[in-house]
């Protein structure tokens, strides 16, 4: 790949991206929404903050971006014939050449990062759904987001049959971001 960023260019340039209100978290709001489920937005009080929680399914919705999170790359390196140790890219998640360990390094960690939220999530009785950027592409994002609702109504059936989740204070906290729509339209509680 041809690299005419500096890292620091190419670190600002990517740490854009990052942030809360990215694009693929919309896509999934937007169809959730229009669906009928009704969700709060990062919750900080849920480990990892998660992107969307759909309380009533105690359930967190992660949308994860495939270059940040490392979807689908081999993080080890490899020893490979000529005696380079390499780290394999995934389709989606293309490791920078340039700066390379640093990429790595960063991947890595927010993996872990990830995994460790998610176990957290998962020990106190929530569901944890990881969407990936990739799987939002307009010629698949109807099926994931079918499979996304399958699990989400198999989620609501399991709160019926073991408890009990740790109930985590989305309700109390104030000023809560809602999900873009007037508080009313959230007539859940
Ligand atoms: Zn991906």
């Amino acid at each position: 790949m041809t690299d005419t960023m500096t890292p620091e260019q190419r670190h600002r340039c990517m740490s854009h991206i990052k942030g809360s209100g990215t694009k693929p978290e919309l896509k999934v709001r937007r169809w959730l929404w229009s669906h009928g489920y009704r969700y709060r937005l990062n919750v900080k009080s849920v480990p990892g903050k998660p992107d969307i929680v759909l309380r009533p399914y105690r359930t967190a919705i992660f949308v994860n971006g495939c270059f940040w999170h490392g979807h689908g790359v081999r993080l080890e390196a490899t020893q490979v014939e000529s005696g380079e140790r390499r780290v394999e890219n995934s389709a989606c998640c293309k490791i920078p050449t340039t700066n390379r360990e640093f990429w790595v390094a960063k991947i890595r960690r927010n993996q872990e990062r990830d995994q460790e939220n998610y176990r957290l999530l998962q020990e106190n009785g929530w569901h944890v759904i990881v969407i990936w950027e990739c799987q939002l592409k307009p010629s698949v994002m109807e099926r994931t987001m079918q499979a996304v609702a399958v699990l989400l109504e198999g989620n609501m059936l399991s709160l019926y049959k073991k408890h009990s989740p740790v109930p985590y204070a989305t309700e109390e906290e104030r000023p809560l971001p809602m999900a873009a729509e007037a508080e009313e339209a959230y007539g859940l509680q």
